[in-house]
């Protein structure tokens, strides 16, 4: 859903990006600050002055809301779920999940941790403003705390709406979920509370923009059409998985695929990409899938990188991995998604492997939905 995103570099492993959508609400918040909220609270200040605060409360916004994501991947840690990356763009921040959580305990636990985190920001932002001493010196930097107590407590409260995607509306899924024992049918729960939601913030941004409040009701209908677009996205997410999951992979799989020997030259290996109209090929030791190359890594190789052998590029991967003719669709789109692939071997029998292909399953999809 994203456009292009830059790093700000790395903390903790994980990549710290932003989205081009990102710059906009950082000058937009250090303007509405710098021009608006911190003139009408210090009123003898020069314009320098009240930048500086403004771009002060920005910076420290969205580092609080980094720390906020950063709680989120903490805890996806603990529990053994990879994240790469967060993203800053213009309506918050996201954390880049390789895989869902698989039980409702570490989904509540990772939800909570993030609204967790904006509290105890809000708690200590507000605690500082305390010891910050009195007088017209220190007057900006006491309402840039206090101001970010207040901001950080509403980030906390607005994100526990329990309303999918919102952080609430993942608690609100892994409660469902824990009961009824169907991911799929409480995921569908927590996405209508999010539509639910939306509506509310959409009525509520209506008649503030019509009885005066335009400003806060036109920022609240765009919060509301945002979770609202999110919470259709998440739907169709999760109803494209449910049938996914309902299909297994036998009908699909390519039979009796060649491999790739690991020993062979990746100047001959190479040319396979573009026969078999794929970017992943696997490789096989004395007949058994010892992993795969990715077209992508082949792009920049010198003249003498060519005669090397494809075990230089290989991300091992066991026989024991691969799909069988039962597993069902999603669990192969799951497959591929961790391992950044668009196809994957499946094991037919003990003389017969295949390959699924990514856009096989996606037409699985198409034809379904048109059947609808
Ligand atoms: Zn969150």
């Amino acid at each position: 859903m994203l456009g292009r995103s830059y790093s700000f570099g790395k903390l903790f492993g994980i990549d710290i990006r932003f989205d081009i959508s990102w710059l906009l609400i950082f000058f937009l918040i250090t303007w509405v600050f710098s021009t608006g909220y911190f003139p009408s609270a210090i009123p003898d200040g020069t314009p320098m002055y009240y930048l500086f605060l403004g771009f002060l409360t920005s910076v420290m916004f969205f580092s609080s809301l980094v720390i906020h994501e950063l709680s989120h991947s903490a805890v996806a840690r603990r529990n053994g779920l990879a994240v790469n990356t967060i993203t800053l763009f213009m309506f918050g921040g996201a954390s880049n999940l390789e895989e869902e959580p698989q039980a409702p305990k570490i989904e509540a636990k990772m939800a909570f941790a993030g609204p967790f985190a904006s509290f105890v920001i809000a708690d200590v932002f507000y605690l500082i403003s305390f010891f910050i001493p009195t007088g017209v010196a220190f007057i900006g930097i006491f309402n840039v705390f206090r101001v970010l107590a207040v901001i950080n407590l509403m980030l906390a409260v607005f994100n526990l709406l329990p309303g999918f995607p919102l952080d609430g509306g993942r608690i609100f899924r892994a409660i469902v979920w824990h009961f009824n024992k169907d991911y799929i049918k409480a995921t569908k729960s927590a996405v209508y509370g999010g539509k639910i939601i939306a509506f509310m913030l959409l009525s509520l941004g209506l008649f503030g923009a019509v009885t005066g409040l335009v400003a806060q009701g036109l920022w609240l209908m765009v919060i509301g059409s945002l979770l609202n677009v999110l919470a259709n996205y998440s739907l169709d997410q999760t109803l494209a998985r449910e049938e996914l999951s309902k299909v297994n992979i036998s009908g699909i799989i390519k039979k009796d695929y060649p491999f790739v020997g690991i020993d062979t030259k990746l100047l001959k290996a190479i040319p396979l990409f573009f026969k078999d109209k794929t970017n992943t090929l696997f490789a096989s030791k004395n007949d058994e899938i010892v992993g795969y190359i990715k077209l992508e890594e082949t792009r920049d190789l010198s003249k003498s990188d060519v005669q090397e052998k494809v075990s230089k590029l290989t991300h091992s991967m066991g026989e024991s991995e691969a799909l069988k003719p039962d597993d069902s669709a999603l669990e192969a789109i799951r497959f591929m998604q961790k391992k950044d692939i668009s196809c994957a071997p499946a094991i037919i029998d003990k003389n017969h492997r295949g390959m699924v292909f990514k856009k096989d399953i996606l037409g699985i999809l198409n034809h379904k939905v048109k059947g609808i």
